[in-house]
Parts: C-alpha cells; sequence; structure tokens
C-alpha cells in the first residue's frame, strides 16, 4: 500500500538514493532538507514526480507533516563537515531526533534513525556487534557526531518506553556509492577523486587503519527491510563485513583508475578509529540480509559516476 513518507536529510548521498528507491516503489515521498551538506542536483530528476514534495527546513526546527513513515537521515556525516560547527551538529543529532520523534508520536508514525558506527568509536571489541557499549572520547573532535548520534539513539529507546513511539533504528558502517559530494572529503571518495584528477593520494597515519565498506544499494534494502518488519526494532548494524586497510583501498582505486598519483602522508586526525568491522548476525536472522555488492565491484560504479561528476 501506498506510504506517506517524509527523508529528513533527503537532498544528501543516502537520503536521495532513499527517495528515488521509495518513489519507485510507488509511495508518496517528503524530502527535508536545509542543504547544508545536501544538493539540489541530486534530486533534481525526482521534482516533477508528482509524488515527491521538496521542503527546504531546517530539522532542528519543528516541523508538521501528515506521514506514516519518518526516515532521519538529516545530520552532516563526514569528519571535515561535521566538525566544521560542531555546535550545530550536536544540535541537529539531537533536536532534529527530538522533532521526529514529536511528529511520530502525534501522528502515530514510524521513525527510523540513522544511527552510526561511530556509537562504537575507537572500539575494543572486533568486529563490533550491537550488544557492545563502545569506547567513545566525550570531548574530542569526533565527539559532537558520535555522542550526538548515542544521544539520539537514547532518545529514540526513551520516547519508545516512554511513550510507546514506534522507532527503528540502524547502525550504518561506512558507505559510499553514486550521489557522494565529490568534496565530501570522506576517504573513499577523496581517493578516487584524486586518482581521477591525478593528484596525490592522501593517506592519513600509516594508513594501516581498517574500515569496512558497502555499497549503497545494499544499505538502503537493509533500511527498507528493517523499516518494514514488526519483530526487531533495532540497533541493528547494517555494513560489509570486508575489511580494508586504507593502503588496500588506495591500490584497488589506483588500479581500477589507471592513475599516476602518488601516495602521500598526513597526520591522522584525532580519535580517529584503528578498526572497523560490522557483526552483521542480527541483520541476517531479523532481515535476512547481507551485503551482495562486493568493493570490488561497487568501486567500479562509484568511479563511473565520479567520472562523470568532474569532468
Ligand atoms: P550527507 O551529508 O550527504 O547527507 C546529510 C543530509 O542532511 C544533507 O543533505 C544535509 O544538507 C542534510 N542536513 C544536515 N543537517 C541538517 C539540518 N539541520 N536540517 C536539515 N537537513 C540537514 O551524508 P549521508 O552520508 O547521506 O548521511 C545521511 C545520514 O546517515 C546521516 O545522519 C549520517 O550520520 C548517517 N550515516 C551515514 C554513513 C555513511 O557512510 N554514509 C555512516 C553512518 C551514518
Ligand atoms: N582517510 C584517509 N585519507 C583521506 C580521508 C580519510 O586516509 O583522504 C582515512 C581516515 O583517517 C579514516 C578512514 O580513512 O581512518 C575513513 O575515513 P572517513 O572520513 O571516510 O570515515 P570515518 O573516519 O568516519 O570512518
Amino acid at each position: 500500500m501506498l506510504k506517506k513518507i517524509l527523508i529528513t536529510g533527503g537532498a544528501g548521498f543516502l537520503g536521495s538514493n532513499l527517495s528515488e528507491r521509495l518513489l519507485n516503489e510507488g509511495n508518496k515521498v517528503i524530502c527535508m532538507d536545509n542543504f547544508y551538506t545536501g544538493f539540489k542536483r541530486n534530486i533534481e530528476h525526482l521534482v516533477d514526480n508528482p509524488n515527491f514534495d521538496l521542503v527546504e527546513h531546517d530539522v532542528i526546527e519543528p516541523f508538521d507533516f501528515d506521514v506514516d513513515q519518518i526516515y532521519n537521515l538529516a545530520c552532516p556525516a563526514s569528519p571535515p563537515h561535521y566538525q566544521q560547527d560542531p555546535l550545530f551538529t550536536t544540535r541537529t543529532a539531537i533536536f532534529g531526533v527530538i522533532n521526529c520523534l514529536e511528529l511520530a508520536r502525534k501522528n502515530g508514525a514510524r521513525v527510523f534513525q540513522a544511527s552510526t558506527s561511530e556509537v562504537y568509536g575507537d572500539p575494543l571489541i572486533h568486529p563490533q556487534p550491537e550488544s557492545y557499549w563502545g569506547s567513545v572520547n566525550p570531548i574530542g573532535i569526533r565527539s559532537c557526531y558520535d555522542e550526538g548520534k548515542r544521544v539520539g539513539e537514547t532518545l529514540m529507546f526513551d520516547y519508545h518506553r516512554q511513550h510507546g513511539v514506534d522507532i527503528r533504528v540502524v547502525r550504518i558502517f561506512n558507505t559510499y556509492g553514486p550521489r557522494m559530494n565529490p568534496d565530501d572529503g570522506r576517504v573513499v571518495s577523496n581517493f578516487i577523486v584524486q586518482a581521477l584528477r591525478g593528484e596525490d593520494i592522501t593517506i592519513y597515519g600509516d594508513g594501516e587503519q581498517t574500515r569496512s565498506f558497502c555499497y549503497v544499494d545494499d544499505l538502503l534494502d537493509g533500511f527498507v527491510r528493517l523499516m518494514n518488519q514488526d519483530e526487531h526494532i533495532g540497533p541493528i548494524n547494517i555494513g560489509n563485513p570486508g575489511e580494508f586497510t586504507m593502503l588496500e583501498l588506495a591500490e584497488k582505486v589506483l588500479k581500477k583508475v589507471k592513475s599516476e598519483s602518488k601516495l602521500t602522508f598526513h597526520p591522522l586526525p584525532g580519535d580517529d578509529p584503528k578498526q572497523r568491522k560490522p557483526d552483521i548476525i542480527l541483520a541476517k536472522r531479523y532481515l535476512n540480509w547481507e551485503p551482495k555488492v562486493a568493493l570490488d565491484q561497487g568501486l567500479d560504479k562509484a568511479i563511473a559516476y565520479f567520472s562523470t561528476m568532474i569532468k
């Protein structure tokens, strides 16, 4: 049945891909964004669709729509962007969630929170299961985002316990793909864009730190499965357990782009996690979900996208 769905942060990387997917599945989508890190170009192919509405609004300020589901994605996600105005990031992470929860409470809507593997901080347990409480610095340069997202989860579960709000919480591990901003500052976009432009590849630290990269289509499949089942409210990890060092990622990108770019080494930013890999047992059990796109395939698609973007 057709649903009325609000997506906050709908003009961003994940939000624009999700808007497209939910429209294609026959739903009505309200895309709300303040364009802090999102772009009109990400959704311009959707604006003529009669089932699509674009609303320019800051999630920090209350809003009111008649909707069945809310996906709360509004929040700067790349370290350089969320650290640029950390107080704005914390306000977005907290008041954005409260405003979504208040709307869900008023409408009896189901609300989805885009949480993050950052709630595990620099993890001491590897891979990370949802039962791990994390190792997070409360006063560092990443804290506005990490602690903001942790409070976001607290708010979700307290509204659920105290007011019976119907919640779903996902912990997203590093995701990449088309519609990432080429100047976003995250590692996959940085390396591909640098390789395509023949610029130096910027490795932070010794490049031995690891991440696990999920292709966007796989991630969204997990979102929709979590949102449309009644057995499990989360938090649930969605990510690809394939684990790579940043040096391995750089070598892959250089080979695929056939680039002459050189590796250069730069200081590691503060509190940069040394390792990260999702335990996805719960996603398999409750959502029958696992990723289908390996890093090699996904990088080919991302490289094809960035090639059109930067020419
Ligand atoms: P993104 O920066 O491309 O998208 C975020 C969107 O939110 C942008 O369109 C931005 O303009 C909008 N936004 C930011 N603050 C806002 C505000 N106060 N009011 C209204 N809109 C606002 O990032 P993304 O990768 O698409 O991330 C989407 C969500 O997923 C974020 O909440 C992020 O924390 C979460 N997440 C993403 C990843 C990932 O790897 N992509 C990993 C973990 C969590
Ligand atoms: N990184 C890097 N070069 C870059 C950008 C990032 O070596 O140009 C490293 C960064 O230090 C981190 C990893 O890549 O160890 C992932 O960084 P990203 O910002 O993509 O995500 P996050 O740190 O939030 O997982």
